[in-house]
């Protein structure tokens, strides 16, 4: 089976019907790209910086970030590569930070939220990261983002940031595409009036299913709430995309949702265009994607989106793609 992957390396990702989407890799430092390429990754989906952060005793300086995220995109060769600014608190703790202990820190003080509060962290990461944009093909991607007003400040922090730098004469690149994932339920709800103002979408389910659910995802207890198929998620998923086509943008996946063999072919009925997973799952998604029609996984939006259960979706997956 193996071999039968590795000559899809230089493949294009494409559904039997000829129908091309981006298999694209998560990653969490410059040393995982040599696995991305080695799978035929065609793009970072989602570049994890927190890990810059962490296991250390102070932040990082604007230089050593600009030096890893120069590195990314350098050896991406031009392919597409999907910063998401930084992910601290929640299950991410750094130490150094002396952030108050919270009750529910998933739904506490955590990612845009510390960014936009403490904004020399953020704009630090937000320079080095403008300065490395002439690397590479770099989108940016702000991250829990609950509320309109807060993609609109985080927006206007960058553009400041980009001013200053432009005035003191460093190269940037004028048009970095912006997106925003989608990791909250607000935000998914108000996909169309997001989608107006974002480059693109990046659907975070491994937070969506969390907090659409109100079922903790480290928590063994309530895991059987964590339902990926729950047609709750499903609907979700598909105002996205749809919200996303509508107004001429582009919609991703990030969550481990977008590797999983039994969302594939609900994914790219929905019409997703961008898949992005642990490196090592690309080659089999591309696969699987030669198998399937994405004319067939299109015509039963309907019949899935109106199902009750992520069983019936799951055994609807298998008896139509699976046999
Ligand atoms: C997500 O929430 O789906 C995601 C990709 O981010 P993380 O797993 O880092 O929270
Ligand atoms: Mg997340």
């Amino acid at each position: 089976q193996k071999k039968e992957w590795a000559k899809l390396v230089n493949e294009k990702s494409l559904s039997s019907d000829g129908q091309e989407v981006e298999l694209a890799a998560n990653i969490g430092t410059p040393k995982d790209v040599k696995g991305v390429l080695a799978n035929g990754g065609e793009g970072v989906g989602l570049y994890r910086t927190e890990f810059l952060y962490m296991g250390r005793t102070e932040l990082p300086t604007e230089e050593e970030q600009f030096k890893a995220y120069k590195e990314v995109l350098e050896s991406m060769e031009g392919k597409p590569v999907v910063v998401r600014t930084l992910d601290i608190g929640g299950d991410k703790e750094l130490p150094y930070l002396n952030l108050p202990k919270e009750m529910n820190p998933f739904l506490g003080f955590r990612a845009i939220r510390l960014c936009l509060e403490e904004q020399d962290i953020f704009r630090t990461q937000l320079r080095a990261l403008l300065r490395a944009s002439t690397y590479g093909n770099l989108k940016i991607m702000f991250l829990m983002i609950a509320t309109l007003a807060e993609f609109r400040e985080a927006k206007a922090i960058l553009e400041e940031e980009k001013a200053a730098l432009v005035k003191n004469g460093t190269e940037v690149n004028e048009n970095i595409e912006l997106g925003i994932m989608v990791e909250i339920p607000s935000t998914a709800v108000l996909a169309d009036i997001f989608a107006k103002e974002v480059d693109f979408f990046s659907i975070g389910t491994n937070d969506l299913i969390q907090y659409t659910m109100a079922a903790d995802r480290m928590n063994e207890q309530v895991s059987y709430l964590y339902q990926p198929y729950n047609p709750a998620i499903l609907r979700l998923i598909d105002n996205v995309i749809q919200a996303a086509h509508k107004n001429g943008k582009w919609a991703g996946m990030c969550g481990e949702m977008a590797g999983d063999p039994i969302a594939i072919p609900i994914l790219l009925g929905l019409g997703l265009d961008e898949f992005s997973m642990s490196a090592t799952s690309i080659l089999p998604a591309r696969t699987q994607l030669r198998g399937i029609s994405k004319e067939e996984a299109a015509s039963y939006r309907e019949e899935i989106l109106s199902m009750g259960t992520a069983e019936e979706v799951v055994e609807f997956v298998k008896e139509k793609f699976m046999k």
